[in-house]
């Protein structure tokens, strides 16, 4: 059958591929110690998970607006405004299928044929691909572990072309667990106005900020910055729930009804049930979410100070989200029982296969000679996961 070009040169996602693989090895009765999830391995909070029955027993089983119910919107910008003090209207809200379906509505609502997107590398694995598939083309810029992963924005301004149309941030980053700083923020907010670019910043982990910082939102910087911004938040990290597919974008109003138009045709509104358990989770008590952020930030200190013990590995204790990204580069070039690694792929293969923990390669971030380890899994689960690490590279 015909397959298009387009298709043909997608790939799986490789974070989606690392877990599934962890999964699918588990099933099989193999004991993996799972550090490729990007998931919260907490049960959604009962209480959500109640408004999701009472939503199906009230009848709320229909289609909804196809960018979402007005009350969830709502509680969207309320949430906002209480939490940051950020300001917008419910219309500037298009809810969506997962922070994820956000996203793509953005490069289809933003992108023409050729127009170029600034992204930072290390980054989440799906940016480029999903600006590639909207024609777009992704101009990558690498950030240091030695600077905390902030962008140089001297190199920034010179990435600049005429072809320009956006900047995409993503502080708390994925896979690194940086935050950038208010400065790096600000000469980012300066050269997209130097030169009338988009910002889209996707703010997913934006709860997950630890040792008491708070998050700081690109837009919340002044009031120009904020109108040349597109946020793109949603539940699956802040209130463990991922499979619900819950996710919003927030910005000029314009544009976001353009993104809603586009959202009608494609895929229409999202389950009406779990906009319901969304509308529960940000109305509702929000002591889950510190209980969960607290967790993680233990798992964080735990992780970070047994990995310091291996050889080889250096890692930075990164300030939000679930991941460390250790630099693995000291173990590349060595053969581990028979076997020659020379790249962070071979690396995480040689890792599963021979000691049964999964972990995703820098490279599929943009960041050969990194690894990514969730700790979104139990610290017995980081403890065995360790050993098992410890064991693996001093072969
Ligand atoms: N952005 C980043 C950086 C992520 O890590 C994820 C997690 N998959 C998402 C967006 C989208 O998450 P979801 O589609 O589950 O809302
Ligand atoms: N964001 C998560 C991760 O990076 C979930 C998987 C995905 O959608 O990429 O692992």
């Amino acid at each position: 059958m015909k397959i298009s070009q387009r298709a043909v040169q997608v790939q799986p996602s490789p974070t989606v591929g690392m877990a599934a693989r962890a999964k699918q090895m588990i099933r099989q009765g193999l004991d993996v110690v799972s550090f490729a999830v990007g998931e919260p391995d907490f049960a959604t909070p009962e209480h959500i998970c109640q408004a999701a029955y009472q939503a199906m027993s009230a009848g709320h089983t229909k289609y909804t607006a196809a960018s979402g119910i007005p009350e969830l919107k709502e509680a969207i910008v309320a949430r906002l405004r209480a939490e940051v003090g950020l300001d917008y209207d419910a219309d500037q809200v298009c809810i969506s299928n997962g922070g994820k379906h956000a996203l793509t509505n953005i490069w289809q609502t933003l992108l023409d044929e050729g127009d170029e997107v600034i992204v930072f590398a290390p980054y989440w694995v799906s940016y480029p691909v999903q600006i590639q598939l909207c024609g777009g083309k992704p101009v990558v810029i690498e950030t240091e572990a030695s600077c905390g992963f902030q962008p140089d924005p001297e190199e920034v301004r010179s990435a600049v072309t005429p072809r320009t149309v956006a900047i995409l941030i993503n502080s708390p980053t994925n896979p690194t667990g940086a935050v950038f700083d208010q400065e790096t923020l600000q000469e980012i907010a300066s050269i997209a106005a130097e030169n009338d670019l988009t910002i889209v910043s996707d703010e997913i982990y934006r709860n997950l900020v630890f040792n008491g910082r708070q998050h700081l939102s690109i837009a919340m910087l002044d009031e120009e910055t904020k109108a040349r911004t597109i946020l793109v938040d949603g539940v699956s990290k802040s209130y463990a729930m991922t499979g619900w597919r819950i996710g919003w974008l927030i910005g000029p109003k314009d544009f976001v009804t353009k993104a809603g138009s586009i959202q009608s045709q494609q895929t229409s509104g999202p389950s009406s049930i779990s906009q319901h358990a969304a509308l529960a989770a940000l109305t509702g008590p929000q002591d889950c979410v510190a209980a969960m952020r607290d967790e993680f930030e233990q798992r964080r200190d735990f992780f970070a100070e047994a990995l310091r013990q291996l050889e080889g590995i250096q890692c930075n204790v990164p300030p939000a989200a679930f991941y460390l990204f250790p630099d693995i580069s000291a173990h590349l070039g060595r053969s581990l029982a028979g076997k020659q690694i020379d790249t962070s792929l071979q690396l995480a293969e040689y890792l599963l296969e021979q000691g049964l923990i999964s972990t995703v390669p820098g490279s599929a971030f943009g960041a050969e000679g990194f690894l990514r380890l969730s700790f979104a899994c139990s610290v017995e689960d980081i403890e065995r996961g360790v050993q098992r690490l410890k064991t693996a590279l001093e072969i």
